[in-house]
């Protein structure tokens, strides 16, 4: 069960030592040696000691950058800053309350929408805290994660303002993960890849085991926050498009934001990873991955299918298959896998739109924000 599960990395997490972990070390494990003049400059590192995983004995020395696109990405991620409850709800509020405001499909897709949200981001958050990080020796990767961690705690937080706010019966949204079988589905799929990264025991270094790492990450990034949670998102964002809700679609627009810099910096550290250690993508091993993503496609797909068995919104779950199909297709191009469903077209043009927002346009004009200060970064 998904919540047992979840439970368990929490209780591993309690129990982790890291002093039993060389990957995670927080020291240099070596001493400083001194140079023949008593230098003892011999510590320092150097750029070209720097690796993404494996990477030797100090994690703490962020400079010399040698990894500038995660730096970029932290310092992006920071000028996007939002936090829930700036957003006003109180239309979102007065429609769900009104018997006439929303139909009964509607309502299905908000409530089987956050059932989903609620839970995922805390499982994204435990994925990071708790396992990927851990074996991750790059600091400007390290960086950019622990500003990752943060954005999965606004995100469930979000999540928990809108439930709040329309009032929704919260044992039924936060259990839906184990109660609502197409999402229980996706959840049970994430699980193992999670396992692997949280398990005190893993260790990288030899192939098999950094073969286990990338594939973690490449369903983390690519299966997980780059296509499981885009149905969810269309859907929101499509009720937005019609006025309706849109205090929850103004959350699911800063959200999506967010969670595109994540598929992409997990994007960068799957190519880097694999740029600096060539001999673990193998043919066979290409082969996995593109099975999973079959098997992630199909899953979503129910969801889509559960989560609308009607039209609503001027989408139905055939448009989604379509959707996921180009999703899965450009994921699959970005890290180097063969595209599994050729010709597949995008059926919601707009989505892109959405998730080229700047934060100085605010696409429902309810509030403009803003964090960015003079030198930051755009993020494109
Ligand atoms: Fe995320």
């Amino acid at each position: 069960m998904a919540a047992e599960q979840l439970l368990k990395n929490d209780r591993r997490g309690a129990m982790l030592g890291f002093e039993d972990d060389p990957r995670a070390a927080v020291m240099p494990a070596t001493a400083p040696r001194p140079a023949d003049d008593g230098r003892t400059d011999l510590r320092r590192i150097r750029v070209e000691d720097k690796r993404v995983i494996n990477g030797g004995t100090d994690v703490n020395q962020l400079v010399p950058f040698k990894y500038r696109w995660a730096w970029e990405k932290y310092l992006a991620a920071c000028a996007n800053h939002w936090m829930p409850q700036e957003i006003n709800m109180s239309r979102d509020i007065a429609l769900w309350r009104d018997p006439d405001g929303l139909t009964g499909d509607e309502r299905r897709v908000v409530k089987r929408n956050l059932g989903f949200f609620v839970t995922a981001d805390s499982l994204a958050a435990n994925n990071i805290v708790l396992g990927t990080y851990r074996h991750i020796t790059a600091p400007e990767c390290r960086q950019y994660l622990l500003r990752q961690a943060f954005e999965e705690a606004i995100h469930t937080h979000a999540y928990q303002y809108i439930v709040e706010s329309l009032g929704l019966d919260e044992g039924e949204v936060f259990n839906a993960y184990h109660e609502i079988p197409s999402i229980r589905a996706k959840d049970e799929f994430l699980i193992p890849f999670i396992d692997t990264l949280t398990d005190p025991g893993f260790r990288t270094g030899t192939a098999e085991a950094d073969q286990r790492l990338l594939k973690s990450l490449i369903v983390f990034a690519c299966l997980m926050e780059g296509l499981f949670f885009y149905v969810g998102f269309a859907q929101i964002l499509a009720l937005g498009r019609q006025n309706k809700m849109t205090g929850a679609a103004e959350q699911y627009q800063y959200i999506l934001r967010d969670e595109s810099m994540h598929c992409n910096f997990g994007i960068d550290l799957i190519n880097q990873i694999k740029l600096e250690n060539p001999h673990l993508w193998t043919q066979e091993f290409r082969e996995e991955v593109a099975e999973l993503f079959r098997k992630a496609v199909e899953l979503e797909y129910r969801y889509a299918e559960d989560t609308m068995p009607r039209g609503v919104l001027g989408l139905n779950a055939p448009m989604f298959k379509e959707y996921l199909r180009y999703v899965a297709n450009r994921r699959c191009q970005q890290i180097g896998v063969e595209q599994q469903y050729p010709g597949a077209g995008n059926p919601f043009p707009w989505m892109s739109e959405m998730i080229d927002l700047k934060k100085e346009r605010n696409f429902f004009e309810t509030r403009v924000i803003e964090y960015q200060t003079g030198g930051a970064l755009s993020w494109d």
